[in-house]
């Protein structure tokens, strides 16, 4: 379904290399690509990969039994995919996040249960946001539902918010917290679920199968979307991304964007990195220089990442943030 756009991929990936991508090292600091080692179109743009919105969602079989499940979700006039893993064993369901409504969860769930019988058992909040959340109250209410205390405190503020819409799908707590690490026997699989540090929201859990070697890293991971940073943690993410590479892991399962081949997600996955990086780099350049917050918005030239997914709304978030950082004001600072 991706076959007509691939010539021209292919194309410029020829010419990459034949400038020399894979002998020398890159001096250029506008771009973060690496040597790519398959001919996927690296994008999170769905119909730049020549799908169709009738192509989701889309379910893929990691390992037995354990399933990513990919549904586009609109932000502005793009469109990219949302990504949820479930892993399905005979003593129950485990789901790593929702989607972003109880319609689209809900959608989920009955794809599930066309795969198996067995009921949801454990719901994972990795991500708080609410295009992983807002959805929940379609899971069982007898579910365990599992989150970092930081995400824990979000939600609860959100469900007391006074501005709250009254017609809006209730909230749904976690029953239990996990602070640093929690190892679930289900059905004779072990399923650890990890805090690894502050990074996209700052209650960042990742779901780790030992034996499959999978680590679904949630929203920590964007797949050829812009570093979003509205409650990002800049620096630490870098370093809690650096901790999931240092993992025994064969497939990185990102929050958002495509959930390609094992090895195209753990090169992205470093080209995801080094975009963070560069995002920290270019906004840290400019306060130093003595930009003010507008200006550097306005001035910033972020080279090749101007083309990745959310770009336009997430690029000034991002500048913003990483001043917070350098001025010490991010939540839950102690200068
Ligand atoms: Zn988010």
């Amino acid at each position: 379904m991706a076959t007509r756009a691939l010539p021209l991929l292919w194309t410029v990936a020829i010419i990459s290399s034949a400038c020399g991508g894979s002998t020398q090292e890159d001096t250029t600091t506008d771009r973060v690509d690496s040597v790519l080692t398959e001919d996927v179109i690296r994008t999170a743009d769905p119909y730049a990969r020549g799908y169709t919105d009738g192509d989701f969602p889309r379910i893929k079989e990691l390992a037995t039994g354990v399933y990513s499940y990919e549904q586009l979700r609109s932000a502005g006039e793009e469109r990219f995919a949302t990504v949820s893993m479930f892993v399905v064993t005979n003593e129950g369901v485990l789901v790593a996040d929702g989607q972003g409504s109880v319609e689209e969860t809900q959608r989920m769930i009955d794809r599930i249960a066309d795969i198996t019988d067995q009921p949801i058992t454990h719901v994972v909040i990795c991500s708080d946001h609410g295009d992983h959340t807002a959805g929940n109250s379609a899971f069982p209410a007898d579910a365990e539902f599992l989150a970092h205390p930081t995400s824990s405190a979000t939600l609860e503020a959100s469900a007391n918010a006074p501005n709250r819409d009254v017609n809006a799908p209730p909230i749904v707590l976690p029953s239990q917290i996990i602070d640093e690490r929690e190892v679930l026997e289900l059905g004779g699989r072990t399923i650890e679920i990890l805090f690894l540090g502050r990074a996209h929201t700052g209650g960042d859990l990742v779901v780790h199968l030992p034996e499959e070697k999978i680590l679904f890293m949630s929203e920590a991971y964007l797949n050829r979307v812009f570093p979003a940073m509205r409650s990002a943690y800049p620096s630490e993410w870098v370093e809690m991304i650096e901790r999931a590479q240092a993992m025994d892991i064969d497939t990185y399962v990102p929050g958002h964007g495509f959930v390609d081949s094992s090895a195209v997600l753990e090169e992205e996955l470093d080209t995801y990195r080094r975009a963070v990086i560069r995002v920290i780099e270019l906004a840290t350049q400019q306060y130093e220089e003595g930009y003010g917050l507008e200006d550097a918005q306005i001035q910033a030239n972020f080279g090749d990442l101007e083309s990745w997914s959310l770009f336009t709304s997430q690029a000034p978030r991002a500048i913003e943030q990483v001043y917070a950082e350098l001025d010490g004001t991010l939540p839950g600072e102690s200068r």
